[in-house]
């Protein structure tokens, strides 16, 4: 609810006016207030958390508080109009910021403490960096088309059989990846990513960033997840792609479009449970080696400033590839709980089928493995656990 929200962004010292459209929200937080709360919210049954949490909040407020109901068919006050427009600009540009890698954090950081300075700041500055946050989230249309064929041509390479646009979209909301996944797609899939080009005219130390100092060639998108000589880089997609061969039954050749178009990919299987499980298998392990060279690359560039000493070892690599495995295996195990997770818990034959095959010692697991949670199972603990025990 949008008023609860602004009552816990908005200073508590700060006058605060709500606008809203919404009559309903308006009368019970105003004129009707007192009736519903004597009867305790009883009479709203289903939204009276969210009612009597919004008047505390707003009680809790020291400033001035208005709120004020406008008929959404109400014309021509401009006032309402730029008020629109500011609030769809701020949502924009907080996605943007909620968005921003660990890269643009870092160039954030410079002009925005959080809140705090938006008084100091001249409208004119104001101004000029919502509009450049605002292009910078919207994505070009031409370099998405460019993207999106590259995942098309890539998935059919991968399965045989080509996604529709729309299937590839609609196939980003999968609860299979975390939003941070999700998101690393779908700026990949709009050629969003802030890299190389991007950052060419821009003034020092930005422009650095243009090209990859290991390689000393432009820095892509392709260029870190499949081209750098970073070691991790190289090792991470092996490791990858050894457990993928054994559950597929032939070993992927990833691409920049595997990354982008992963969701999307199905395969074929003796049955449709079976095939889903590949399928899932695949989204999830292309999508997290990938996410984690990235966020490797980040490290090196932006956190050790392309510091030359700093290195990831390979045994580093392998462990945290391992730990970003077991890790997700141990949340889809997490969410079979029925008892926690009630409609919403994942089948349990979906996680048994997404995993078999890729595990250790399998021969020595029982079937119901997710339900004996002392059981270790994971992708090379056998190896970790030898080496511990030696
Ligand atoms: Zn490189």
């Amino acid at each position: 609810m949008a008023i609860l929200q602004a009552a816990r962004t908005v200073d508590k010292g700060r006058p605060l006016h709500i606008v809203t459209n919404n009559k309903r929200a308006a009368k019970r937080l105003t004129t009707d207030r007192k009736k519903h709360e004597d009867l305790g919210w009883s009479d709203t049954p289903e939204t009276a958390d969210i009612f009597r949490l919004a008047v505390a909040e707003l009680r809790s407020r020291s400033a001035r508080t208005t709120i004020t109901y406008i008929s959404k068919n109400r014309r021509g006050w401009q006032e309402l109009r730029d008020t629109t427009t500011t609030a769809r600009a701020t949502a924009r540009a907080t996605r943007a910021a909620r968005d921003q890698s660990a890269l643009e954090d870092k160039t954030a950081t410079s002009f925005d403490a959080p809140g705090a300075k938006l008084a100091a700041m001249s409208q004119r500055t104001a101004h000029r960096i919502i509009k450049a946050i605002d292009t910078a989230s919207t994505p070009d249309r031409k370099a998405t088309s460019t993207e999106v064929k590259k995942a098309q041509i890539a998935i059919e390479r991968a399965t045989g059989k080509t996604p529709a646009e729309t299937q590839i979209w609609a196939s980003l909301r999968t609860k299979d990846l975390s939003p941070s996944l999700r998101n690393f797609a779908w700026k990949g899939l709009h050629g969003a990513h802030k890299v190389g080009e991007y950052f060419n005219n821009m003034p020092s130390p930005w422009k650095e960033l243009a090209t990859c100092p290991r390689c000393d060639t432009v820095e892509s998108m392709e260029h870190i997840l499949f081209e750098c000589s970073d070691p991790a880089r190289a090792l991470i997609w092996d490791l990858a792609l050894d457990a993928l061969e054994k559950k597929l039954g032939e070993r992927p050749e990833p691409e920049i479009g595997t990354v982008w178009g992963a969701t999307a990919a199905s395969f074929q299987a003796e049955n449709k449970e079976e095939g889903r499980g590949k399928a899932r298998a695949f989204r999830i392990l292309i999508s997290e080696s990938a996410f984690l060279i990235w966020k490797i690359r980040c490290e090196r560039r932006i956190q050790h400033e392309d510091d030359e000493n700093w290195v990831i070892s390979n045994e580093e690599a392998t462990s945290r590839w391992k730990a970003t495995i077991n890790g997700r295996i141990a949340i889809d195990r997490r969410l079979t709980n029925k008892t926690r997770h009630k409609r919403g818990a994942l089948g349990t034959k979906t996680v048994l089928n997404t995993w078999r095959d890729m595990l250790d010692n399998e021969e020595g697991l029982q079937e119901d493995w997710l339900r004996h949670p002392g059981v270790l199972v994971g992708i090379g603990t056998r190896q970790r656990r030898q080496r511990e025990e030696g």
